[in-house]
């Protein structure tokens, strides 16, 4: 396995910026995750990686050595896609003993890693259908170890999860967990689920429109997000933002917004008077508890998810939504007071963390 970094990597086609300067380190045996609504660049960064696509500028480093001049089968990745690319007229085993031949292996290690991949996958009894013999999951399962029998240095994952139905990506999911624990390999997946980029990745690449706007572990995306963006795309239901300004009171420094102020702590004081969004989290927003800030709402919609409810509550033009137990009994129409912790509070400047 090895390690990558990607240093400057700019593409465009035509008047499109696909990815613009991107620097990225990926350790061996990292699992990272790209995460970006669709057409923020993600599959342009795995092609390039790969070298099905040549990058305007900047490189691809593998292990310290530059491979921008290899050609894709000399770089030593492998791709999972998310069309999976089985060939329909090969069995199981000549999917996966495919790429072995092609690179001149001798039959007796095809054979051997062929074995050993199908039992880490526990695919041993499928080695002779053909793909259309096989369930969505199978299939998956077999894409992923036509990538595995090669034992590259990495693995490079586009949206393998996206063709199964919502119980069998929770379980996929799960496995694919277990296998990178097994292999240890390192891995750079792509997806636009953020449950998918949470619970898989050791780290989180946050990209919209060609740039990186985070790149950390899952824990701290979620719970420091860099910008409005990272904000709002992190999060279901996503954090209520809202725009206001900071200004002094007897209190001290408060925000104050178009519908509602709340105190806030730890502000730098040169903010007093400047204009800045304020965001809170779902989970953030407790009810009628009587503390430091309370806000006066109207009940607009009551969700129930099963495990938990969402509340929609109205104050002024403004939305907020907040989580609650499911055994919680709150009926559409009715008032209720909203308390916010002020050290919850995530505060942005010009769309950044402060
Ligand atoms: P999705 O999640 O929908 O697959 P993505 O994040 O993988 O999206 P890319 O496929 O990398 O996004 O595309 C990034 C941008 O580059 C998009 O604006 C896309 O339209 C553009 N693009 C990608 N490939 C080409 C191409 N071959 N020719 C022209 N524009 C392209």
């Amino acid at each position: 396995m090895a390690s990558l970094t990607l240093k400057g990597i700019t593409k465009r086609f035509g008047n499109t910026i696909a990815l613009s300067n991107i620097d990225l380190s990926v350790d061996d045996g990292e699992f990272c995750v790209l995460l970006g609504p669709s057409g923020c660049g993600k599959s342009t960064l795995l092609q390039i990686i790969s070298g099905l696509t040549v990058q305007d500028e900047g490189s691809v480093i593998l292990d310290n050595e530059l491979v921008d001049h290899l050609s894709p089968r000399d770089r030593d990745v492998a791709m999972v896609f998310q069309s999976y690319a089985l060939y329909p007229h090969m069995t199981v085993a000549q999917n996966l003993a495919f790429g072995l031949r092609m690179r001149g292996i001798p039959k007796d290690i095809i054979d051997k890693n062929i074995m050993d991949t199908a039992n880490l996958l526990g695919i041993q009894d499928l080695l002779k259908r053909r793909p259309k013999e096989l369930s969505g999951g199978q299939r998956q399962r077999v894409a992923m170890g036509r990538a595995l029998v090669r034992r590259p240095k990495l693995f490079l994952l586009d949206e393998p999860l996206s063709n199964l139905d919502a119980m069998l990506r929770i379980s996929v999911r799960l496995e694919l967990m277990r296998l990178h624990k097994q292999i240890q390999g390192t891995i750079l997946y792509v997806t636009h689920d953020q449950v998918e980029a949470m619970t898989l990745g050791d780290k989180v690449v946050v990209m919209k429109a060609g740039n990186i706007h985070q790149i950390d572990r899952p824990e701290v995306i979620y719970n420091r997000p860099a910008d409005t963006f990272v904000a709002s795309f992190i999060g279901s239901p996503a954090m209520n933002i809202f725009k206001g300004k900071i200004v002094a009171d007897k209190k001290g420094l408060m925000f104050k917004g178009e519908d509602f102020s709340l105190n806030v702590k730890n502000i730098p004081s040169n903010l007093k008077n400047k204009p800045v969004e304020i965001g809170i989290r779902p989970e953030d927003i407790e009810i009628s508890t009587g503390a430091e800030n309370e806000l006066k709402t109207k009940i607009e919609i009551v969700s129930n998810v099963g495990s938990e409810k969402y509340i929609y509550a109205r104050i002024g033009s403004a939305t907020l939504t907040a989580r609650t137990k499911k055994d919680d009994n709150f009926k559409s129409g009715k008032d209720i007071l909203l308390s916010i912790n002020p050290s919850t509070l995530h505060i942005f400047y010009n769309g950044k963390r402060v």
